[in-house]
């Protein structure tokens, strides 16, 4: 399977269409942010990486790559690995090209999920997470079974730290300096593709299986 690059606003919903392609085709999930969020807050550079994203900014170019790499170097990654997130400026385009060539791997698809900055915060804003496996709900949308219960493992349903509106609106920000640009990059080499976030998580998840279905 060809890895694939999810590009897109925050709370487009790149972490549940990652999840249902996991678990139809067994790709590797790779998100920077679930990378960033585990580095310890205890140590000088997990300090500031926390720092960085509870402002809504982006951490450096560098040590997210190099996480990437040390992460990667764990898995099959030949098997298909769907980055959700790693690329957020036109440093990290050439980072990743890089280390496609450095791990011979493919680059695959450039797949962008468009959302209006208006939908993309009321979904950040209900936006719930299991503490303990990842899944992700949200309060209206996508409601676990029981209030404040993960589904799939019983775990504790919190609200990510970033998910507040201050934050919120930074990140919304930073996509618009730091992200279209790399979606311009692509759009211009007509390797972008775009779907649409749809209400429904299964109608956004067609397109994509669209695109693979194309291959
Ligand atoms: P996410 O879970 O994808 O919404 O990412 C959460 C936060 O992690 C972002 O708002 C950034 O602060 C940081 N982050 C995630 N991926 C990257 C990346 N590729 N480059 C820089 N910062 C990142």
């Amino acid at each position: 399977m060809k890895n694939i690059i999810f590009v897109a606003p925050p709370a487009a919903g790149k972490g549940t269409q990652c999840e249902l392609l996991v678990n139809k085709y067994g790709y590797h999930h790779l998100s920077t942010g679930d990378l960033l969020r585990n580095v310890d807050p205890s140590t000088e550079v997990g300090k500031k990486v926390h720092e960085v994203m509870s402002s809504g900014g982006l951490v450096d170019d560098e040590l997210v790559f190099s996480l990437i790499k040390e992460h990667l170097l764990t898995l099959d990654y030949h098997k298909g690995v769907l980055f959700d997130g790693a690329i957020r400026t036109l440093k990290q385009v050439e980072l990743y090209d890089q280390l496609c060539v450095d791990l011979n791997m493919d680059r695959g698809h450039v797949i962008f999920i468009n959302i209006s900055e208006e939908r993309a915060m009321a979904r950040s804003l209900g936006r719930l997470g299991c503490s303990s496996c990842g899944k992700i709900y949200h309060k209206v949308n996508m409601k676990p079974e029981v209030e404040g219960i993960c589904d799939v493992c019983g775990g504790t349903l919190v609200s990510r730290d970033d998910d507040n509106e201050i934050t919120f609106k930074n990140r919304f920000n930073t996509y618009l300096e730091k992200v279209e640009p790399v979606l311009d990059y692509y759009r211009n080499r007509n390797e972008l593709i775009t779907v649409e976030a749809m209400d429904n998580k299964m109608d956004t998840f067609a397109q994509i299986e669209e695109v693979l279905n194309n291959d």
